[in-house]
């Protein structure tokens, strides 16, 4: 291998943000800490282990995302309810808060939308930080696991895995072709889920999720949403997924309306600003 004579000195430039973050539009955090604390549940579905379930949330309601019955990490995807081509966008998300997720952070909108589509407004995982390993929570690091990765490294044909679940649940809830209900499947944020990238080869890594039953994840929905969360055959991901090995628990998804008088004044964020000519005038 030929390295150069100033490999050290290139080698030691310092990283710069790519996004910096402090022009991105702040959540009115004060205003969604009043929603929450006067908020009054309207429905409550349950995402049974390796299965998914599909939800509303109408805009400026809370949804809660908990842990029940023992550590489970879930796949969550999020589309404009009433637009399936606006949909949760993982990478820019990545790009713009970094691997992992929390409160005061929001999931992001595909172009050419790209607006939040849902902000967290209280994590109980919110002490984890940045473990020894690089590890953290709730992360936009990881795809969704999938029967053909499965297949690739495996073989066989495991029809649990988040891919699929999410994939039959958003075909059952809009009656769509199951082939067609597939492509609107995207990039999750994985819930509850513990991961990072190892320094030494800088590969995906994932450990036992510290969530236990209680814990939970608060969004206020900034637009229409329809969700899915899949209850991930890997169970708190501490081994394997893509099989029934790991012991799976479910998840509970409720829906709160705001605090009466809470979101006077309030609408849901417009589309990017951008003039799509794209320098064709
Ligand atoms: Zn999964």
């Amino acid at each position: 291998m030929d390295t150069p004579k100033d490999a050290d000195a290139r080698r030691a430039i310092a990283p710069v943000i790519c996004y910096p973050n402090d022009t991105l539009p702040a959540p009115d955090m004060a205003r969604y800490a009043q929603v929450r604390a006067g908020m009054s549940k309207i429905s409550e579905t349950i995402a049974p282990p390796r299965e998914a379930a599909c939800f509303e949330v109408p805009a400026g309601h809370v949804f809660r995302i908990s842990s029940v019955e023992g550590p489970q990490v879930g796949d969550l995807n999020l589309w404009n309810a009433h637009d399936l081509g606006e949909r949760f966008y993982s990478g820019k998300t990545r790009a713009l808060h970094g691997t992992h997720i929390t409160t005061g952070e929001r999931m992001w909108s595909s172009f050419p939308h790209l607006r939040p589509m849902a902000t967290v407004i209280h994590d109980t995982l919110g002490w984890y930080g940045i473990d020894q390993y690089g590890g953290s929570v709730h992360d936009v690091i990881g795809t969704r696991c999938d029967p053909y990765t499965g297949n690739l490294l495996q073989g066989g044909h495991y029809h649990h895995c988040c891919h699929s679940n999410l994939t039959r649940a958003l075909a059952d809830h809009t009656r769509l072709p199951l082939a067609e209900a597939e492509g609107h499947v995207h990039d999750v944020l994985n819930v509850f889920m513990c991961t990072g990238f190892t320094r030494d080869t800088g590969q995906y890594f994932m450990k036992a999720s510290p969530v236990r039953p209680g814990d939970h994840i608060d969004f206020v929905a900034e637009i229409d949403l329809l969700g899915a969360l899949s209850a991930c055959p890997g169970g708190d991901c501490g081994s394997e997924h893509t099989s029934d090995v790991a012991p799976c628990h479910p998840l509970k998804i409720e829906v709160f309306a705001p605090a009466p008088g809470a979101l006077d004044g309030w609408s849901s964020p417009p589309v990017n600003g951008y003039d799509r000519s794209h320098g064709r005038g």
